[in-house]
């Protein structure tokens, strides 16, 4: 088995600093010893990677990813392949996607596509949530066989009628089976049917740009929506995960359900941080390069996103990574902001976006790891496998440079999109050397990975409950 020792580093996981050397084994990390040590010292190894005066950290691990979704008559732009590899150069190591279940299809049917797509392609390992399209009694059942197989997170959605869409009703069955199997329901707040009649109006009143899309999804229907997400888990006994948190009063109504002691989780994403609607306003049609759901929000939101992340009201920091082209896609909404594919690239720039605010005094070190690492692999099953760095765990294994100075670009970067929602941004702090498995998949901006190296990965049950 080959033996790789990282020397040198600071060695940074959700819980603990230390100056340690890392010593991997085949695809795991055997052991951890001060740097310095007799212990360290003894070791020997095929590979020395040196680390003096940076960080080893455990890959990242992006828990809401979208390769290759098929969205409003298009389809999100990265592959797994290409996707796969730019979470790579990014320093993350392991996505969360998710399979989609259509209308009138089985749960079975969406998974079996999504192992397609995924099979033989990935650079860094990947796992699955479910998507339920069409909650009825045959899916309902088809819930606990996933779980059995290690797909064990359930993404419900109040927003998008006709397309994603569930009543309230059938929101309320699948989080009573959730309940009873074990499955995480992961809910899109937002009311989809109020959003609906505020597009048309819009529409009908001549505001087609895309700041408009801003507009229309208010912050009170995705507070009202959050809220009753939490109701109805509280009425199924189940455990609640809010993707992409990005209004101050959402957060507020999880923050009351957690003080409460529900079970209730929150994520927000990059963009909910670092954008808002002046980036929706941009002139001429840029805009549309901002357009998601829920959407950006006016700046002073991020102070309430960033307290949250540090008060644990938000656990989880994922990119909900929905790259569309801005030529060719985001141009299907030109006059009609409704038919902008809804959707950011980010999957790349999360590990680095989250050093800044480091950087910037948000967030801790340790913080900056809980949120990006450790805590998407407990709430996912995936941990201690992911989201660390002890002996045992898989070595996915970042050696950062936390002094690195990049400039973010679409020139740049390896996310199979023609622009970058951070363009021209300055940040400190980049990914050096990326283990995946032990296997070094880039090195100094070199990607010496492969595609199908990246491994389907069976979860757990969410390790919080
Ligand atoms: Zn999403």
């Amino acid at each position: 088995m080959s033996r790789t020792v990282i020397r040198g580093g600071l060695v940074i996981t959700a819980a603990e600093e230390m100056h340690a050397d890392v010593l991997v084994e085949g695809e795991q990390v055997v052991a951890l010893a001060a740097t310095g040590s007799d212990a360290a010292d003894a070791w020997t190894a095929d590979r020395v990677i040196d680390a003096t005066g940076l960080y080893v950290i455990p890959g990242g691990v992006d828990a809401h990813t979208h390769m290759q979704l098929p969205f409003g008559g298009t389809e999100a732009s990265d592959t797994f392949e290409t996707g796969t590899r730019a979470a790579a150069f990014g320093g993350t190591t392991t996505i969360v996607d998710f399979a989609v279940q259509s209308v009138g299809s089985s749960l079975r049917a969406g998974l079996d596509a999504w192992h397609d797509k995924a099979a033989g392609v990935c650079a860094i390992d990947y796992s699955f949530h479910m998507i339920l399209g069409d909650v009825n009694d045959a899916s309902l059942k088809e819930m606990d066989l996933l779980v059995d197989e290690g797909v064990t997170s359930f993404k419900l959605f109040m927003a998008y009628p006709g397309v994603f869409y569930s009543d309230d009703g059938q929101i309320l069955r699948a989080m009573q089976r959730g309940a009873a199997n074990g499955g995480l329901i992961m809910m899109h707040a937002e009311n989809g049917i109020a959003i609906d009649v505020l597009v048309e109006q819009a529409l009908a009143a001549g505001r087609t740009d895309p700041r408009y899309h801003g507009e229309v999804r208010r912050e009170l229907l995705e507070a009202e929506a959050t809220h009753r997400a939490v109701k109805l888990s509280q009425v199924a006994g189940s455990p609640l995960y809010v993707v992409h948190v990005s209004a101050a009063s959402a957060v507020a109504e999880l923050a009351k359900a957690r003080d409460e002691g529900l079970p209730v989780f929150g994520e927000t994403c990059p963009q909910y941080l670092y954008l808002s609607t002046d980036n929706l306003a941009e002139p001429g049609f840029e805009g549309a390069k901002y357009v998601c759901s829920t959407p950006l929000r006016p700046r002073e939101h991020q102070a309430a996103l960033w307290r949250g992340l540090r008060t644990n009201d938000l656990q989880v920091v994922s990119t909900d990574h929905c790259p569309f082209c801005f030529v060719g896609q985001k141009e299907l909404g030109r006059g009609d902001f409704s038919k902008i594919p809804n959707g950011l690239p980010g999957v790349e720039n999360r590990m680095d976006l989250l050093h800044q605010a480091v950087l910037d005094g948000h967030l801790t070190r340790r913080r900056w790891i809980e949120i990006a690492c450790a805590t998407p692999a407990r709430m996912f099953g995936l941990y201690p496998r992911k989201g660390t760095v002890a002996p045992g765990a898989d070595a996915d294994l970042v050696v950062y440079d936390p002094a690195a100075e990049q400039t973010v670009s679409a020139a740049t970067h390896h996310m199979n999109v023609d622009y970058s929602a951070y363009e021209g941004r300055r940040l400190t702090g980049r990914a050096r050397t990326v283990l995946s498995r032990g296997t070094v998949v880039v090195d100094d901006g070199v990607y010496l990975g492969r595609p199908g190296h990246g491994r389907y990965q069976p979860r757990s049950t969410c390790q919080y409950l």
